[in-house]
């Protein structure tokens, strides 16, 4: 049976069992029940699912790892962790996070004004809060007040102009706490893979070695050489080798001595920045990362600790700012497949006349008499069969009624070869499966739920939630609701998807996209005005399961109100345009309008029952 590579991505959170996914923790419910006790409340569209277990065990893990280490290798530094804000802002996740992690004083980090303000909000008062970004003066303003309050903030500049303004701000304030000052190295190790763009000496971000030194004067200069207390680096998010990061961790750690040796008494922290990966391949050959936590956090400590030793400087605190790692897990889709497209291609939809082309005659002995011994042979004369029908329907000589048929059987001849010779996988073959491939028309968006597959093209593990006990026999390409060619996740013959042959009328098909946790939320798209599809939280419990924060998708009036447009006034031009209406009675008018107010009121993904 096709197991989706579920041991590569999965992490253990989800297993199958009884042809269904289950979640793997306490009570294990499986995935379809819970979809259907949501969509018992009438609600038709793609489901969000977050779980906060799966939050919960990535930071504890981190945590774990990183102590193990740290204990490990006699580490003297401690190990702290804040959570980039940019990665999930959204309330159901930020505040969980928030609330469960008190213990191991998990800090925030924002990149914004908005989210300084969420973080000045939300963060514990003693965990650690960092600043990252570019900065105006109002930005600064901010860290100082959340300074004032009595938060453990660091802004980390990303230039000397920046610096400048802090100092100006701090020669103003007659506060007695200021922010803590950060600064951002400029590398010349370079990051690897498709979000490499943050590292290496053409960054964004960061400063050189000679504005370092610059910096160093400004400090001194202006006394605030003992706010400075964390270098900062990110490379990239999802690093899928480990090497460059190694490369980083000693250019790093040699800055940071030098930053000391030059006259930085207080500078004792070394923040790595996240890019820690995720493992999204679905595909042994083609995996996403070459190292685990443990060889991460061993290989940052023991750097950092050999570089401190060997140059006599105290061994550094180390932060992180790990995103994807902690949030991707937390979030799936559920999205009900409407329709698939081939199904014409039925023996039903066979319409043989009394008297058929030769050549279509044979076609219906061949896929009459098929079998496992002689099916590689007449698969071979079914395709050539269909060849020259073709040719003799451009040249007149068979009907529209003919080629449909010789269509249709040789492509249930195809199929059937397929299956009979499921065990020899020839690139022959493997050609054919595409030709066979199946459409599968989703209740979803794409653009709004997976934006990194339509920009990067990030793949994202799929599966079928249920029927998991019975054989995926068709090629898949998944089509979105968007009426947009690239709403559509193709059959790829490297990555191949197979899904089930469903009959709808008779079942539902339920189709997963996992691992959408970090970034897709927020990055996701109003194209064609799919809104953010419901979302819901899943509290495992050792019963059952607790559905809770259930956040309806966003209804069109709603959506076209955040376009700019006054909602009401677009009722009321549709009100105006049905009474201008001379065919209508003024009763259909009235039943017309009250249709009208109810579809603004409801969300805009497909309301059929499948
Ligand atoms: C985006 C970002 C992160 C998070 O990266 P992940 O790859 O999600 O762990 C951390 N630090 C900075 C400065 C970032 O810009």
């Amino acid at each position: 049976m096709e197991q989706y590579g579920i041991d590569l991505w999965a992490d253990n959170n989800f297993i199958i069992a009884q042809g269904c996914v289950k979640v793997n923790y306490k009570s294990s419910p499986t995935l379809l029940e819970i979809t259907n006790k949501i969509r018992k409340n009438d609600i038709r569209g793609p489901l969000l699912l977050r779980f906060p277990h799966l939050i919960d065990k990535q930071i504890r893990s981190i945590y774990t790892h990183f102590q193990r280490a740290i204990e490990e290798n006699e580490y003297e530094g401690s190990f702290q962790a804040v959570f980039p804000l940019k990665v999930n802002q959204y309330p159901n996740f930020v505040q969980h996070l928030v609330k469960e992690t008190i213990p191991y004083n998990y800090g925030l980090e924002a990149g914004s004004k908005a989210e300084l303000l969420l973080a000045m909000a939300l963060n514990k008062i003693d965990a650690p809060l960092t600043v990252n970004g570019f900065k105006d003066q109002n930005m600064i303003d901010l860290a100082f007040i959340a300074a004032g309050m009595g938060h453990d903030i660091t802004i980390t500049i990303e230039g000397l102009s920046e610096l400048e303004q802090i100092i100006d701000a701090a020669n103003r304030s007659e506060q007695k706490t200021l922010p803590n000052i950060g600064i951002r190295m400029r590398l010349h190790s370079l990051g690897s893979g498709i979000w490499a763009k943050s590292g290496g000496i053409a960054s964004k971000f960061g400063l050189t070695s000679t504005e370092l030194i610059e910096a160093m004067e400004l400090l001194k200069a202006a006394n605030l050489i003992e706010n400075f207390t964390m270098i900062h680096f990110h490379i990239g998010s999802q690093i899928e080798n480990i090497n460059p990061l190694k490369k980083a961790l000693r250019e790093v750690g040699n800055l940071y001595a030098e930053l000391i040796k030059m006259g930085s008494v207080r500078l004792r922290n070394i923040n790595i920045g996240g890019g820690l990966a995720v493992e999204y391949s679905q595909h042994e050959q083609k995996l996403d990362k070459n190292y685990s936590l443990e060889e991460f956090s061993n290989d940052v400590v023991f750097l950092l600790k050999s570089i401190a030793v060997n140059k006599q400087v105290p061994q550094p605190n180390i932060f992180t700012e790990s995103g994807r790692f902690i949030a991707a897990h937390h979030a799936l889709l559920v999205a009900p497949v409407l329709e698939l497209f081939s199904h014409d291609y039925q023996e039903k939809s066979i319409r043989l006349k009394e008297e058929n082309p030769p050549l279509v005659t044979e076609l219906n002995e061949l896929f009459l008499t098929i079998n496992e011994h002689n099916a590689k042979e007449f698969l071979h004369d079914a395709l050539d069969h269909l060849e020259s029908l073709l040719t003799l329907f451009d040249l007149g000589y068979i009907d529209l009624l003919d080629r449909s048929n010789a269509e249709v059987i040789t492509h249930l001849i195809i199929k059937k070869a397929l299956y009979l010779l499921s065990d020899n996988k020839t690139p022959e073959l493997n050609r054919l499966q595409v030709r066979l491939q199946e459409r599968y028309l989703l209740n979803a968006s794409f653009f709004q739920s997976m934006p990194d597959f339509w920009g990067l093209n990030q793949h994202f593990p799929i599966m079928p939630i249920h029927k998991l006990n019975t054989n995926a026999v068709r090629a898949a390409t998944l089509w979105d609701i968007s009426c947009d060619s690239d709403g559509e996740i193709p059959y790829n013959d490297n990555q191949p998807l197979k899904l089930h042959d469903v009959n709808l009328d008779e079942e539902e098909y339920f189709i997963a996209f996992f691992l959408l946790g970090a970034y897709q939320e927020v990055l996701g798209m109003k194209h064609n005005l799919f809104s953010r599809p419901t979302e819901i939280t899943i509290n495992i419990t050792d019963e059952g399961y607790e559905i809770s924060n259930m956040i309806t998708s966003q209804s069109i009036e709603s959506i076209i109100d955040d376009l700019g447009y006054d909602s009401d006034e677009i009722l009321q031009s549709l009100k105006n345009k049905i009474s201008l209406s001379k065919t209508l009675s003024s009763k259909e008018k009235d039943v017309m309008i009250l249709q009208l107010i109810n579809h603004l009121k409801e969300n805009g993904y497909l309301q059929t029952v499948q």
